[in-house]
């Protein structure tokens, strides 16, 4: 497997949840002489100067300052969570007389199918009781520990005619025999190294273990679960690192809760963003209108996973715009706005990817087809700056187990690389980079 991959994985690995996942890349930005900053505390910023503040450790913003005559902010931004199961907070529920399992409920819109007769198990973050205060810490079960099982297709024979799936019947999983399953609780608090009673309140998904993988003839493709949106989070976070210094402030931006609308306090619809270049824009003594103008100047590039031309399945595609596994980052359109691709947009992104050498590719759904939405148009109500929505193709979006091009996260991460280093600037109405 070639190092990108590699990597990819073993990030994606590292982070069942979104609370892992800004974890992880609150630990690489701490190596990399980031400085963390506080959201309840005063900010002072050097110039020049690295850093970056977390919102309920699951949502992040870096950035980078050079010298205090920047035009803009050059901003990406994609999602840390996934679509999973939440595990109730009193969840432990017996089934037939025989069996323990644990209560659940959906977290955003799961393939269910794709969830059964695989090992899972449990992740998330806990508040413990220490020296009389509350702590948060992150946990993760990290053993194969439950697992959904199927109904024999000799007692279901219309299991293959299209299924309806209950979430409160179907997809409870099984922890263990009703007379040998320990107290979920306790196995929790064990990981979280605290005693049972200190165990104040969780928050905790199910997630899959099958391990990420590369694979087929010529080694072209890359599963793993939560590639939807890791991918673009692992790719638009080495841009960001990679970047040869442009003229304008690079801003990596991780939202999390894009996948249940993102209407929380740390999601896109959110103030962090604004929070945050606001605090930078008065720190650096541009307040006010001054920091309309530097808005003005800023640019938005917003990536989630796109959808690829399915192989048993072409004709949910568009007749023209057929995005393939590895041809490069994808940049979606929609005329109802749900992605905030204009032609102008477009353009920007297009000639950045141009001149990096990166192929670019366009996804619009077929016209009778709704499709989904993403961070771009709800971020840019809070933060309305120019911007264009783009991705990577996969197949299978919200599988627990989806399929994406192995050689499209390199593309990812160059266009990245390259768009904060631009030299993007509007200059009597035209566009300069
Ligand atoms: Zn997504």
């Amino acid at each position: 497997m070639d190092q990108v991959n590699r990597e990819l994985l073993s990030f994606i690995a590292a982070s069942p949840t979104a609370w892992h996942a800004v974890e992880q890349l609150r630990q690489r930005l701490l190596r990399e002489g980031y400085t963390e900053l506080r959201e309840e505390e005063p900010w002072e910023l050097c110039c020049p100067g690295r850093y970056f503040t977390c919102r309920n450790g699951s949502s992040l913003a870096a950035f980078r300052l050079t010298g205090t005559a920047f035009p803009g902010f050059l901003i990406m931004a994609a999602h840390s969570d996934a679509p999973a199961f939440r595990i109730k907070e009193n969840s432990a529920v017996e089934a037939a007389g025989l069996y323990t399992q644990l209560n659940v409920e959906g977290y955003g819109g799961m393939l269910c199918a794709s969830w059964m007769d695989r090992p899972l198990s449990a992740a998330g973050r806990v508040v413990v009781r220490e020296e009389g205060r509350l702590v948060t810490r992150l946990v993760d079960l990290d053993r194969d520990l439950l697992l959904i099982p199927n109904v024999a297709i000799h007692m279901d024979r219309e299991a293959n005619d299209g299924k309806k799936y209950q979430a409160n019947v179907d997809m409870l999983p099984l922890l263990g025999t009703a007379r040998s399953a320990k107290d979920f609780d306790a196995l929790v608090a064990e990981a979280a190294g605290v005693k049972p009673e200190d165990l104040l309140s969780k928050e905790l998904n199910l997630y899959p273990r099958t391990p990420g993988t590369v694979w087929g003839a010529e080694e072209e493709f890359v599963s793993s679960p939560r590639l939807d949106d890791l991918q673009c989070v692992f790719a638009c976070a080495e841009g960001f690192l990679r970047a040869q210094e442009g003229p304008s402030v690079p801003v990596l931006c991780v939202f999390d809760n894009e996948e249940v609308g993102s209407g929380t306090r740390q999601g896109a619809d959110s103030s962090f963003l604004e929070d945050v270049l606001c605090r930078v824009g008065e720190a650096l003594g541009r307040g006010g209108s001054r920091l309309r103008e530097t808005l003005a100047q800023s640019f938005l590039v917003s990536a989630d996973n796109a959808h690829a031309v399915h192989p048993n399945h072409p004709e949910h595609a568009d007749r023209n715009d057929r995005p393939q596994l590895n041809g490069g980052v994808v940049i979606k359109y929609n005329a109802n706005q749900r992605y905030t691709t204009d032609a102008v947009s477009a353009a920007v992104f297009g000639e950045i990817c141009r001149r990096a050498g990166v192929p670019v590719q366009r996804f619009t759904n077929r016209a009778d087809k709704p499709g989904g939405s993403t961070l771009g148009h709800i971020s840019a109500a809070h933060v309305s700056v120019s911007s264009v929505d783009v991705g990577l193709a996969q197949l299978a979006m919200h599988s627990a187990y989806e399929t994406a091009g192995a050689r499209d996260t390199d593309h990812l991460i160059r266009a990245a690389a390259a768009f904060y280093g631009c030299a993007y600037r509007i200059a009597g109405g035209k566009t300069e980079l």
